[in-house]
């Protein structure tokens, strides 16, 4: 079969024909990470979610360690890119708007936006070229009350009130997975055709005078009242399987099967079945 035009065999395929052109993904700031591998699980969760500037606020552990490009598991040009500020304010000077992220609601009077929403608010800003940022805090204590009050805004990830505090990796892939989904514009649900293609409606019509052929020879259509019916009722459960052109070809090749046997196997073996009913021996 010829190749049509270049078509996307997976969703991730299909995520980098629809990217859009000229996004500005925000900054991620983690300030004073305690553990090496902790960042690099966190940059692993960015390169997953397209984000790439990674900004470390006084780490307590290196970043370039065996441990934390280990755990980067590939996205080690993140952390070779990866810059060191001594204090949040400097992290965070160069960027318009800042999104603080936190587990727990705080005695404040401030938007706590849900990752959904900041990652459309993001979008919409990262669009009008403006430079955006996502602070996240250290794995035991979160993010103090002065590093909320430097950000715009607060973004929480609605969880189990009892248990919402993630792991700080886990919080990174959370938004940057919900900054993604608001660029992606492809399809919800996609069949992976791999290299054959839906079946054109000439295909299942010639599918169906086929079976129904062989279903009315072999007796299963014989009540000619009901024979109308039925035959709506197999083709709806036909139409239903939205069979690829390879499939139906198999469904032909297992009707021939059913009655003749193997081609070498002929003549038939169905019961009741006369030769001279059929055109095709
Ligand atoms: N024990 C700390 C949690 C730290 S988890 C606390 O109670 O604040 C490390 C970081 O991950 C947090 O500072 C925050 O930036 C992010 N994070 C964890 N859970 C989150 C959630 N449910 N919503 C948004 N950010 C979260």
């Amino acid at each position: 079969m010829t190749r049509g035009p270049r078509q996307a065999t997976s969703y991730a395929d299909k995520a980098r024909l629809t990217a859009k052109p000229g996004a500005n993904p925000p900054a991620v700031i983690l300030v004073e990470p305690q553990l090496g591998e902790n960042i690099g699980t966190a940059a692993r969760a960015m390169m997953n979610c397209g984000l790439t500037d990674l900004r470390l606020v006084d780490p307590k552990q290196d970043w370039l360690s065996e441990k934390a490009v280990g755990a980067s598991s590939g996205a080690d040009s993140i952390l070779k890119n990866a810059r060191r500020f001594d204090t949040t304010e400097v992290a965070i000077a160069d960027l318009q708007a800042v999104y603080a992220t936190t587990a727990r609601r705080r005695e404040m009077v401030k938007t706590v936006m849900t990752a959904r929403t900041a990652a459309a608010d993001m979008r919409a800003r990262s669009d009008a070229g403006m430079k955006l940022g996502l602070l996240f805090g250290r794995e035991r204590v979160g993010l103090t009350n002065h590093e909320l009050s430097l950000a715009n805004h607060l973004v929480e990830v609605p969880l189990n009130p009892e248990h919402s505090s993630l792991n700080l990796a886990q919080a990174v892939l959370i938004v940057g997975y919900e900054w993604f989904q608001a660029g992606y514009d492809g399809p919800e649900a996609m069949t992976v055709l791999n290299r054959t293609q839906p079946a054109t409606r000439e295909a299942l019509q010639e599918l169906f005078e086929h079976m129904e052929k062989e279903l009315i020879l072999c007796g299963f259509l014989r009540n000619e009242a009901k024979r109308p019916s039925m035959i709506v009722n197999i083709r709806n459960m036909l139409q239903r399987a939205e069979l690829t052109l390879q499939e139906v070809r198999t469904l032909h090749g297992m009707i021939v099967e059913l009655r003749y046997g193997r081609r070498d196997d002929r003549p038939a073996r169905q019961p009741g079945f006369k030769p001279e009913d059929d055109e095709e021996v």
